[in-house]
């Protein structure tokens, strides 16, 4: 189950499933100022300062119980590409990832999100942590199974996997068109475009949630192992930032993860 949690001013999601430090941010909480970021945000490319965006990695981090200084993060691409880190990558930035793997204590994994899925994955007895950015593209190339099979290369074990999915764009708001459809139908076949993507009179909309679910019990996790937050980032733009609520003039959030 999902539940928000608070630390002063900050607001965040957190999942009662995975059993290891992680956050999901909201908007509050931050330090960045003009409207359309206030006050969390996580990215310089939409108008905030370098030092905006490391006080509030400061603060969020910090409230988590992780090292802010211990991040690894990425330029995300849309890919389905999880890359492996250790000690040796924290501050570093990537630029062609968009999930991370690791199963070293002291290395914080984040992803960004404005509607895009954002799904952070432990299992916290083999101490084993993944974190991924699905965007439609990631999510039909299969990342949530491909940080998976990272995981249980790296010694964890798929009954004790647990994926917390947060808050994101869900199919009251992602409409989709023609085009999405066929690259949907091409990647993954016209059983599974049908079975995620809805039609209402003459418009399509689009279950990433459901998309990223079925490809992870695909890979062998069950619906029990998977805690879905509820929240549409797009019907609650004051709480979230909403890359489609607000016509691309936003802020991003992240999800961490950390074994300390
Ligand atoms: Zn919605």
């Amino acid at each position: 189950m999902f539940y928000l949690k608070n630390h002063g001013a900050l607001i965040y999601n957190v999942s009662d499933a995975i059993g290891v430090p992680h956050g999901f941010s909201t908007r509050a909480g931050g330090v960045s100022t003009q409207e359309y970021l206030a006050s969390m945000n996580f990215t310089t490319s939409t108008g905030d300062s370098e030092a905006n965006v490391a006080e509030n990695y400061r603060i969020f981090l910090s409230a988590l119980g992780l090292e802010p200084d211990s991040r690894v993060s990425a330029h995300q691409i849309h890919s389905a590409r999880v890359r492996y880190v250790t000690e040796a990558d924290r501050g570093r930035v990537f630029d062609d990832y968009d999930g991370f793997v690791t199963d070293r204590p002291g290395v914080t994994l984040i992803v960004k999100t404005a509607d895009c899925v954002p799904i952070l994955l432990a299992d916290a007895e083999a101490g084993v942590i993944a974190a991924v950015h699905a965007g439609w593209r990631g999510t039909v190339g299969g990342i949530a199974p491909n940080a998976v099979s990272e995981m249980l290369r790296l010694g964890a074990s798929l009954a004790n996997v647990r994926v917390a999915v947060g808050a994101c764009i869900h199919d009251c708001c992602f409409e989709v068109q023609g085009d999405f459809v066929d690259a949907v139908t091409a990647l993954r076949g016209a059983e599974f475009a049908d079975a995620h993507i809805r039609r209402k009179g003459s418009a399509r909309y689009a279950d990433l949630v459901g998309m990223n679910c079925a490809l992870l019990t695909e890979a062998g996790i069950t619906p029990s192992q998977i805690d879905v937050a509820a929240d549409c980032t797009c019907c609650a733009p004051f709480l979230y930032h909403s890359h489609r609520a607000t016509k691309g003039k936003r802020g991003t959030m992240a999800a961490a993860i950390g074994i300390v």
